[in-house]
């Protein structure tokens, strides 16, 4: 894989949005593919894109190193599920060249566990030293249900072997008014029990799904005020420039964060954009707002025109997002897939 280093010099300035707001983190979907079809996520027979309409790993890398070359301190791979992707491992050690200069400093991503047997050590040896696996319920059944048809055992053992290498993981998990609500205190008892942080995320309507997700949504308000029913959550004054609000469970000594997209705004301190799987920019989860990367790569762009066209699509990055989940019709119709969560 070429590294697209001379882009670094192409950038200086740090990418400063109209309201001030300096871009740190970018989240970068490698893949719209996945192995598992979470109800919440995917429809059940999903249409993938063609190939050529996604990002090549030439392009993925020369598009994040751009955006390293801009001052963006951590980068996350997320997708679909990044450890499907033909040639991910590849990709990983080659963005690794970043945090050996000190350009960057967290490379790291977001998976649903199924393949870290495979991946964990090649995945600590690239240079990653942390991961969130998502993991919505331990109960077999629930999870074949959850995730149409996946194994909860592959993830169990993937989070397993991801330690054994020497990663930290941190479990992310769906809070699901029906299916897992229930669970949710023995799932974060498990977690901390495994020496993980666990966040827990509230339902976004993004994408059209077969489940009407206004019967899901469970406010995370509630489930804190049902947690201190028994447990002692102190705040903790940990700022990730991210969504979530942590606290520690003084029972357990671990560590919980909450993300409330949509009972909480977080946007004032957003610090993140996002690049889907088609190399499409996306500056807020919540908006429509995209710049076109890939027409901008594939018509033969210099470095320096790529800059100027990631600056333009970051200086109108959106004030905020409108989630409500009381509308019918999904906020975005994009899939969090395709977005990268
Ligand atoms: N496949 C990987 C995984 O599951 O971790 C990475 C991609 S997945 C889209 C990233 C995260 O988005 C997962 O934690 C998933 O639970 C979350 N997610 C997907 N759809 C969601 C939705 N509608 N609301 C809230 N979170 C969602
Ligand atoms: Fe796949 Fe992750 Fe979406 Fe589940 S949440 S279907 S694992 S991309």
């Amino acid at each position: 894989m070429t590294p697209y280093d001379d882009i670094a010099s192409a950038a200086s300035a740090p990418l400063i949005d109209g309201f001030g707001r300096t871009v740190t983190y970018l989240r970068l979907s490698v893949t719209d593919r996945c192995d598992l079809r979470c109800v919440y996520c995917m429809a059940e027979h999903m249409t993938f894109l063609p190939k050529v309409e996604v990002l090549t790993l030439e392009e993925l890398d020369r598009i994040a190193t751009a955006f390293v070359g801009l001052g963006t301190r951590k980068l996350r791979l997320t997708g679909g599920e990044p450890l499907v992707r033909k040639g991910m491992m590849d990709l990983v050690r080659s963005l690794g060249r970043h945090l050996r200069t000190g350009a960057l400093d967290e490379l790291t991503l977001t998976t649903n566990g199924t393949r870290l047997t495979e991946f964990a050590g090649d995945l600590a040896a690239a240079g990653v030293r942390r991961i969130n696996v998502s993991l919505d319920t331990l109960k077999p059944d629930l999870f074949r249900k959850l995730t149409r048809g996946g194994d909860v055992a592959k993830v169990l053992a993937g989070v397993r072997a991801a330690q054994d290498a020497g990663l930290a993981v941190k479990i992310n998990a769906v809070a699901l008014k029906d299916d897992n609500a229930a669970e949710l205190p023995d799932l974060i008892a498990w977690a901390h029990g495994q020496g993980c942080d666990i966040t827990l995320i509230e339902t976004m309507p993004m994408g059209e799904v077969e489940a009407d997700r206004t019967d899901q949504y469970l406010s995370l308000k509630d489930l804190r005020r049902e947690l201190e029913s028994f447990w002692t959550l102190e705040d903790l004054p940990l700022n990730t420039g991210g969504p979530a609000r942590y606290v520690r469970v003084a029972e357990t000594g671990g560590r919980l964060g909450l993300i409330t997209p949509l009972s909480h705004n977080f946007c004032e301190a957003c610090n993140r954009v996002r690049l889907t799987c088609t190399g499409t920019l996306h500056t807020c989860l919540g908006q429509e707002d995209a710049t076109d990367l890939r027409a901008v790569l594939r018509a033969g762009a210099t470095d320096a025109e790529l800059v100027s066209v990631i600056r333009g699509g970051i200086a109108v990055k959106p004030k905020g997002h409108d989630f409500q989940i009381a509308r019918k019709a999904p906020a975005v119709a994009r899939h969090m897939s395709t977005t990268g969560g």
